[in-house]
Parts: C-alpha cells; sequence; structure tokens
C-alpha cells in the first residue's frame, strides 16, 4: 500500500478470541527518531479514515515529525468481515493485542495512541480495565467515557433499534449505493426526505445513521471536494449490538459494557482506572455526533482523579471527523495534537 511518499506495511495480529486482524505501519524515507504512535479508527470505517485525500493528513504530519506511525484496523473495520461486534469485545480481545503487537515489533517499552471516536470508547475501556499499561499518552477524540448527544439523536437511538432489530441485523450506509433488502430501500427513502444538505448519498445515509445532524460527522466548509467524493467507499456495516449498547450508555450518561464478560467492569464510571496514562481529550467546537460536553465531562472525571496532570482541546469551526479529514486540519488541529504528544 502507498500514500503519496508514505508506503504501508500491513502487520497480521490475532485478537484475544482469535480473530484475525491487522496493523498499517506507516513507512517514510525518514527513519522515526521518536517512539511509537497507535491510531484507532471510529465505528464501520477503517484505518484508512486517517488517510484523507487532503494535502498533508494526520499520518504524513506524525511521520515528518518524527514519529513511528501504527494504524489499528480493529473488528469494527471495514476491511474485517462483518461481524456483531461490541465494545466489550474490542477493549478485552483486540487493542491489547494490537499495542503488544507494536511494542513486540518496536522493542518500546511504552507507546503514545491516537483514538477517534468508538475506537475512543472502547480503547478508554481497556485502560480503564488496565488491559494497555504499554500506553502512558491518550489522545482521545470526540467521545470517551461520557457520551451525550443532542436530544433527537437519544430519542432516535432508543428507539431505533427496537424498532429496525427484527428486520435487519446492521445497518450500512453503503446502501445508499445498492439497496437489495426492504429495510435499504426504505433507509434510502428516509434519508432522501429528510437529506437536501448535499448531492452525495453516502455522506446523507451517514448524517442519518450516525445521529442527526445535516451533516452530522463534518462540516462540509471542512472538506475538500476530494474528500467529500472519497468519503463514500468509507462507511460500511454496523451492528444493531452497537446501538443497543451506545442507547444504554447515552441514557446512563457513562459507557456501560454490555457482554457481562469475567473481570471487566460493567459501569465504566464506576471503577477506579487502572491506568496511568495521560490524556489529552480533543472534541469540534461544532461536533453534532457526540456534543464537546461528553469530552468535558470525561476530562473533568480524570481531572477529578489527578488534578492538573490531563488537559482538553476544544476546536473551533470543527465537527466530528473533519478533525482529522478536514482540508486545513493539518494547521488547526494537528499542531495541538503534535503539542500533547511532545509535552
Ligand atoms: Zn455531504
Amino acid at each position: 500500500m502507498s500514500e503519496g511518499s508514505i508506503t504501508f506495511d500491513v502487520v497480521e495480529f490475532t485478537a484475544g478470541d482469535g480473530m484475525q486482524l491487522n496493523l498499517l505501519h506507516a513507512i517514510s524515507d525518514k527513519k522515526p527518531t521518536k517512539g511509537p504512535v497507535l491510531l484507532v479508527h471510529g465505528a464501520g470505517v477503517r484505518a484508512n479514515i486517517f488517510l484523507a485525500p487532503v494535502e498533508t493528513n494526520i499520518v504524513e504530519y506524525l511521520s515528518s515529525h518524527g514519529y513511528d506511525v501504527w494504524l489499528e484496523n480493529w473488528r469494527a473495520s471495514m476491511d474485517v468481515a462483518p461481524n456483531p461486534w461490541t465494545l466489550d469485545q474490542a477493549a478485552i480481545f483486540d487493542h491489547p493485542k494490537a499495542v503488544e503487537k507494536v511494542v513486540e515489533m518496536t522493542g518500546a517499552t511504552s507507546i503514545k495512541a491516537i483514538i477517534h471516536c468508538q475506537g475512543s470508547t472502547s480503547f478508554m475501556m481497556s485502560a480503564v480495565a488496565g488491559l494497555v499499561p504499554q500506553v502512558d499518552m491518550i489522545i482521545s477524540n470526540a467521545v470517551s467515557l461520557h457520551p451525550v448527544v443532542t436530544t433527537f439523536s437519544k430519542i432516535k437511538i432508543n428507539i431505533l433499534p427496537k424498532l429496525v432489530a427484527f428486520l435487519t441485523p446492521y445497518m450500512n450506509p453503503q446502501w445508499a449505493k445498492k439497496p437489495k433488502s426492504f429495510i435499504a430501500w426504505a433507509t434510502k427513502l428516509l434519508v432522501e426526505l429528510t437529506h437536501h444538505e448535499c448531492d452525495n448519498t453516502v455522506c446523507k445515509h451517514t448524517s442519518f445513521i450516525y445521529g442527526s445532524g445535516h451533516p452530522t460527522l463534518w462540516r462540509h466548509e471542512n472538506l475538500n471536494r476530494e474528500t467529500h467524493q472519497w468519503l463514500s467507499d468509507e462507511f460500511g456495516f454496523l451492528p444493531m449490538q452497537f446501538f443497543t449498547q451506545m442507547s444504554r450508555s447515552i441514557n446512563r450518561g457513562h459507557l456501560l459494557a454490555i457482554d457481562n464478560r469475567p473481570n471487566f467492569p460493567t459501569d465504566f464510571a464506576e471503577v477506579t482506572p487502572k491506568t496511568e496514562a495521560r490524556f489529552a481529550f480533543f472534541s469540534g467546537k461544532d461536533n453534532v455526533c457526540f456534543l464537546p460536553v461528553s469530552q468535558q465531562n470525561t476530562f473533568e472525571y480524570f481531572n477529578k482523579l489527578r488534578p492538573n496532570f490531563h488537559t482538553i482541546n476544544i476546536v473551533e469551526n470543527y465537527g466530528h471527523l473533519c478533525m482529522f479529514m478536514g482540508k486545513n486540519a493539518v494547521n488547526d488541529v494537528f499542531p495541538r495534537m503534535l503539542a500533547e504528544l511532545e509535552k
């Protein structure tokens, strides 16, 4: 694989339950002078989401600043066969093994991580449960332990799984291109009736499935034309279990496990975090997928446990994913993340 002057080695790893997953290791002409950084994507996308067609994406930016960049394709990735994943499974089986693999391949004694959305919620679960002790600094974007959404999104995510679970075990923004079932056609019709903000049907489907914004996942003005086109191939399968877990967590105000697994917390705001990591919480101020108060709440939670150690960065004029995909993120967002990595 290649991306500009950067190429990628695919490094396979086996999750704790035997699922085959992989890491993309960025290789550039310049040898890394700093330690490994693991990037973890959100739900229903893939590692590729960090490689938007912008002048400088986050991988190129971190590489050019000397970091050894690794991208994790965990079980929610479009590059993994569709499966009924939960955040618990990702937290217990995927992230700890991905971290172990990076440590094994690099010989580093500690690593840093940049985690986004449901890659962030599940990775935070790993951290709080003490399953990724090698990670000493974590940049979390959009949401971590305290998911908060708009009132309309909350009503929708409470109704949606109950309403459609008997019709389909999953949702998929690719239905915009090829609706093959009743639910796919019905969703497409509903999206076309309620979304008129642009002419990209996958973009509008993601807005419908991931919340209630127009659009939900970015501010259109932050994307270049190529990225708005490119994202059509970057969204796929989302199992109903995930919507159920998220609706329960949103109703409670913080993350809840759903699988009842042994030696794993059930309520993630009611256990002492088993991590020494420093957290830098980020959110776009205009994020309408998860409101910025989500990250504010988690920052305050960790700040109470260890005052003046963790930080929060709310970035003006940015939404959810344009924090990474935005045409000017290289000037507006990445330097703030770099400053946190280098503190
Ligand atoms: Zn659009």
